[in-house]
């Protein structure tokens, strides 16, 4: 991704603070700094912050106008090479943070006024900024950067494709397993698909990696753990990777061996014409929830409406969970750029689940597939 688009996140950001009626914005380590900035770190106890003003010209008094990092004096060589950002102030190991905090609120107009502050920021950090700035209304970053990010550029979807592939791959190794996977546990596949989404270009794993077997397949977010997968069993494999800091996230249910339970095919077919019901759903203009009832409806008609216990999707992003959600309730019509899972389940506690997921863009006329790997279960 070219440094240019982060000065210019930066300024549409400035641009959507003045709209809001916000005076500022302060990031700590998190996805709307790594937006932002590029700069892709870890929180931790140290104060590490991105202030943004919304006023051109500055607030009275103010005597900065830019859009500010104050970082311990560690990282100053990491953002200067890392990002574009012009302003860096650090503080040192010995120094007292919060007056480095209340002097770089001061100095940019915003000791009052509306800030918005990173909705994951640790409440350390957002209690020091209202002991700087005692005057201040306090909102979430949410509200100025979620309706930037929700629509993806062309770089970010080039990443999310770039993520995607390698995942698809990884699809492919595991179907092509076949009983040399049972007798695995599901620990060992997980460890399996890591380095599989490795050797195919992925960056570590973007959540937890869910194998879920027989009955653990019931459980929608289990995670992996020390069942060994039978010949016959349904296992619902469910991960992703990064390219460029954007994930991939796609659910496949597969039989490695054997034959299923004698519903199983009756399910697996009910969840896959539910999602691609979905699929089709999805349009610009169409409202989010309309996509949710497309899958919601073929389930059940097939008589497993109760077993459909989650929202079809999630917008995906930086965030893996991000706007717009998938679910009854939200009437937000779909825009061109949008990114988000189509993941109908059906889950039979104690004996075993089924979940298909993609991920789709929304374009002009339709909607293009992130994952084109086959959705059948053998
Ligand atoms: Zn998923
Ligand atoms: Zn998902």
């Amino acid at each position: 991704m070219t440094e240019d688009v982060h000065a210019e996140r930066r300024e549409r950001a400035t641009a959507r603070l003045r709209e809001t009626g916000a005076a500022g914005l302060v990031c700590f380590p998190s996805r709307n700094l790594q937006y932002l900035t590029g700069f892709a770190e870890e929180p931790g106890e140290r104060h590490l912050l991105l202030v943004v003003p919304a006023d051109d010209p500055p607030a009275d008094g103010a005597t900065a106008t830019e859009p500010t990092l104050l970082v311990p004096a560690l990282y100053e060589t990491q953002v200067r090479e890392e990002t574009t950002v012009g302003a860096v102030r650090t503080w040192a190991d010995g120094d007292d943070p919060t007056a480095a905090v209340r002097d770089l609120l001061g100095d940019l107009g915003l000791r009052e006024g509306r800030l918005l502050v990173d909705d994951t920021m640790w409440a350390t950090f957002a209690q020091d900024l209202r002991d700087a700035a005692p005057d201040a209304e306090w909102g979430l970053a949410s509200e100025a950067l979620a309706d930037l990010r929700v629509r993806k550029d062309e770089a970010e979807l080039d990443a999310m494709r770039a993520a995607a592939a390698a995942a698809d791959e990884t699809v492919r190794d595991l179907r092509d397993l076949g009983a040399d996977a049972v007798g695995m546990t599901e620990r060992d596949l997980a460890d399996r698909i890591a380095d599989r989404l490795a050797v195919h270009g992925g960056e570590g794993t973007a959540f937890e990696t869910i194998v879920g077997a027989g009955p653990n397949g019931a459980k929608p977010h289990h995670g992996s753990g020390d069942r060994e997968i039978r010949a016959g069993e349904p296992v619902v494999l469910d991960f992703g990777t990064r390219v460029d800091g954007y994930p991939s996230d796609q659910t496949r249910t597969l039989v490695f061996d054997g034959e299923p339970p004698a519903e199983y095919e009756r399910v697996h077919e009910a969840v896959r014409e539910a999602q691609a019901a979905a699929v089709e759903a999805v349009e610009p203009g169409v409202p989010a929830e309309a996509v949710d009832r497309a899958a919601r409806e073929v389930i059940e008609a097939a008589g497993y409406g109760d077993a459909f216990v989650h929202r079809t999707g999630h917008g995906v992003g930086l965030d893996v969970h991000e706007e717009p959600y998938v679910v009854a309730g939200n009437d937000r019509a779909l825009e061109p750029g949008m990114v988000v899972s189509v993941e109908p389940g059906i889950y039979l506690d104690g004996r075993f689940g089924c979940r298909i997921e993609d991920l789709v863009v929304v374009t002009e006329n339709g909607c293009e597939r992130l994952n084109d790997t086959d959705r059948g279960w053998r």
